[in-house]
């Protein structure tokens, strides 16, 4: 997929500390992440539109959410038997927590992140991330400098620098699952919890921790538009006494 001297320098040392495994272990599919670019684009993903909310992600859910009941602070699962759907229940956490863990658990990377203000650096790197492939350049995978990304009459004015580093890990506690691990084993598990998820009617458990799928945001909301169309579809079908299944 790529040059040898890339794929050593770049890829391999990187993948291995996200991963914590041999890179050779896992599938080859994942280097489809990586790009080699001969432009001076700096941004990930070669999207038409793309960019980040102007008032910043909470702002932009706020709005969204306006003239949605919101409980914040509350684990479904610690408060199950007070709520009742009345409908279709949509659950977005880990489909191995939902069911209790009873088939084993799935396993998960996530990031610990450590922050540092640098009080007499105005620039500490660059761009927004520079990623820290090479083991013997410490275990944070990659550090973030965060001022890149605002509008850059604004970030002048700031003085000093903030940089976040992340070192991958393995979490135990679900609140920390951020990538799901892309092995068979796991994939196998997956199905037979989905498969348990199928069996119980007017319950649908999806998103990245639902359905055990890294998607990025504009594949999660893809997905949640395609979902939610499904569920108009089926509720605007008479009542036909069927019970519906919304697990793929
Ligand atoms: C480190 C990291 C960096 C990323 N960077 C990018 C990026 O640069 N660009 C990009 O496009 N995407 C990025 N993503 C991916 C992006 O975060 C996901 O695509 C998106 O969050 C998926 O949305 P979701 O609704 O499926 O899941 P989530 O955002 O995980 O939402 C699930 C929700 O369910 C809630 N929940 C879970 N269990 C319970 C419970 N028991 N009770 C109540 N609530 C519960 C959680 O609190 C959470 O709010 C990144 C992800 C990670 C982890």
């Amino acid at each position: 997929m790529m040059p040898q001297l890339i794929y050593e320098k770049f890829v391999k040392g990187y993948t291995e500390k996200q991963w914590g495994v041999p890179a050779k272990t896992l599938s080859a599919n994942l280097a489809k992440r990586f790009d080699i670019r001969e432009d001076d684009e700096p941004r990930l993903m070669r999207h038409k539109f793309q960019g980040l909310p102007e008032r910043g992600y909470a702002d932009f859910m706020k709005a969204l959410m306006q003239d949605v009941p919101v409980l914040l602070n509350c684990d479904f699962l610690k408060h199950q038997s007070e709520m009742q759907a009345k409908q279709t229940l949509i659950y977005t956490g880990p489909i191995d927590e939902y069911f209790g863990f009873s088939l084993g658990r799935l396993k998960y990377r996530g990031q610990q992140r450590q922050h540092e203000y640098l009080r007499d650096t105005d620039w500490a790197q660059p761009c927004v991330q520079v990623n820290n492939p090479n083991p013997a350049s410490g275990r944070h995978i990659r550090t973030f400098e965060w001022k890149h990304m605002m509008p850059p009459e604004q970030a002048q004015k700031i003085r000093g620098t903030v940089v976040t580093r992340e070192i991958t890990v393995t979490p135990t506690d679900p609140n920390d699952y951020e990538y799901p691990f892309p092995d068979q084993t796991n994939a196998k598990l997956y199905d037979a919890y989905a498969e348990r998820a199928r069996g119980i009617p007017n319950l649908m458990i999806c998103g990245r921790l639902g359905e055990y799928r890294y998607y990025d945001m504009d594949q999660a909301i893809a997905r949640a538009q395609v979902l939610a169309q499904r569920l108009v579809e089926t509720q605007a079908q008479p009542d036909n006494g069927v019970r519906l299944n919304f697990m793929e």
